[in-house]
């Protein structure tokens, strides 16, 4: 290994021990000062992430202030790691939540502000200690967080980015410093870095793709649906692992909702990412692109019919495309990470909490229906980590975020999120 990643490793190790004996409220007050700091620097921070992967401006800035949100969340939280009592007939027993040590974060392109501090945050706030192996497109944004947690008075060596390609990952989480590592990316990576993990018994947290579900029922506020499913398709160019990527609509209001979601979906129009008015704008690579299109191309070579093109406008943008599929494509096993949406058609609720469960992957399904009946149904039936009602996804600090099935396993966010890197210990004495 480079000695200057392995000394980042030993730093982040002596910081440790000094860091888990800092009382909780000490953290936190640290933590309140990073999220005022994001709060006052939110444009020029946006910038570092649109010229890094294309993500139009005022999403960016938006991704900005949700993290410096999350971060008061957390700054403000209630301290569930103190220790607890227990109730027993020993002479006392009690719970201690013991932080872990150095957790590796490795993390994508897609929020590159965002999914570091939704898994760094919690994971410090707990006593731990943080190296980052970001994406390789996104190494100014670790190194700007580096730099942020040292510039408001954290220690050195709570937090620090290494500027390492995936294949440097197998040797740093094999050495013997690293405790965890928490992954957010695509099923292969996830698959890569929880076997070496597992190899070497140490935690994994694994937040992955998505094919997730919007349904429309015949009492839905279909205007409503029509607009907000647009949205939730195609912010952050399709490529959110939250996006609903496959909108299920039942029968006897295609002839109503589609024209309506059709005209919302052509709102989104490829434009420069660096204008406030931008909705969309290039994908994050061009190899990404390459993909898409190749998925697009397989799906219509297994019988899917084009309701909107998909169309590339040049090496990263498209004008976003919507295909109709039917189940048994084989399309419907993969995630979409891009502008392209896919139409399935339901006779009834049944059949539609079928089709929906009918995926490798659990994130986060939504369901428009009035009915609370309905409602309830979906509720008991979808599988995933959460289900939506009347609304789109969007994670939200308070609520724990996490997937079931090939989505991965763990929790983010919420006070659940601060006993993920840590060992409950158990004590008992007479
Ligand atoms: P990856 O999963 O390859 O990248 C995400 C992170 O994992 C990056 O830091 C990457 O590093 C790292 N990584 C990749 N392969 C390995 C490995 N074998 N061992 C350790 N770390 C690894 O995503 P891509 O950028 O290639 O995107 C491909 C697809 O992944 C997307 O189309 C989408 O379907 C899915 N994805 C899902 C995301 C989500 O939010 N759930 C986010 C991003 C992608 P490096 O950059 O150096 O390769």
């Amino acid at each position: 290994m480079d000695k200057s990643i392995e000394n980042k490793l030993l730093k982040a190790d002596a910081a440790f021990e000094q860091w888990k004996k800092v009382p909780f409220a000490e953290k936190q007050k640290l933590i309140a000062k990073a999220a005022a700091f994001l709060r006052e620097n939110a444009e020029e921070l946006g910038t570092i992430i649109t010229k890094e992967m294309n993500k139009p401006i005022s999403q960016s800035v938006s991704e900005i202030e949700k993290c410096a949100l999350m971060m008061t969340y957390y700054a403000e939280a209630e301290n569930v790691l103190q220790p607890e009592k227990i109730q027993s007939e020993y002479h006392f027993s009690e719970i201690h939540y013991v932080p872990k040590g150095v957790i590796l974060g490795i993390m994508p392109w897609n929020f590159p502000f965002w999914q570091v501090l939704r898994f760094a945050v919690p994971a410090i706030l707990a006593g731990n200690t943080v190296v980052l192996k970001h994406a390789s497109i996104c190494f100014g944004s670790g190194n700007t967080l580096e730099k942020i947690f040292t510039d408001v008075g954290f220690p050195e060596g709570i937090f620090q980015n290494l500027e390492v390609g995936h294949k440097d990952v197998k040797e740093i989480l094999e050495h013997e410093t690293i405790k965890a590592v928490s992954l957010t990316g695509s099923e292969k990576a996830g698959a890569e870095v929880a076997s070496i993990a597992g190899k070497k018994i140490k935690k994994s947290l694994l937040e992955l793709g998505g094919s997730d579900a919007f349904i429309v029922l015949d009492d839905a506020d279909l205007d409503e649906a029509a607009k907000v499913g647009a949205l939730a398709r195609l912010q952050n160019c399709g490529q959110t692992c939250v996006a609903a990527k496959r909108f299920i609509i039942q029968e006897h209001i295609e002839a109503d909702f589609l024209p309506k979601f059709i005209a919302e979906y052509q709102k989104y129009i490829p434009a420069d990412p660096m204008k406030k008015e931008t909705k969309i704008a290039g994908m994050a690579r061009p190899d990404l692109a390459d993909d898409l299109e190749k998925q697009y191309h397989r799906a219509l070579e297994n019988g899917a019919e084009v309701i909107i093109a998909l169309e590339r406008m040049s090496d990263t943008e498209f004008k976003p495309g919507l295909i109709k599929v039917e189940e048994g494509n084989p399309i419907l096993k993969e995630e979409l990470f891009g502008p392209l949406g896919m139409v399935l058609i339901a006779k009834d609720d049944a059949e539609a909490l079928e089709i929906a469960n009918n995926v490798p992957f659990g994130l986060s399904n939504a369901v428009w229906t009035k009915d609370p009946e309905r409602q309830q149904f979906f509720i008991n039936g979808l599988e995933s980590g959460t289900v939506n009602i009347n609304r789109m996804t969007s994670s939200d600090p308070r609520f724990p975020f996490g997937g079931t099935k090939s989505s991965g396993y763990g929790t983010e966010l919420s006070l659940l999120a601060l006993k993920e890197f840590v060992t409950p210990k158990t004590i008992i004495g007479n």
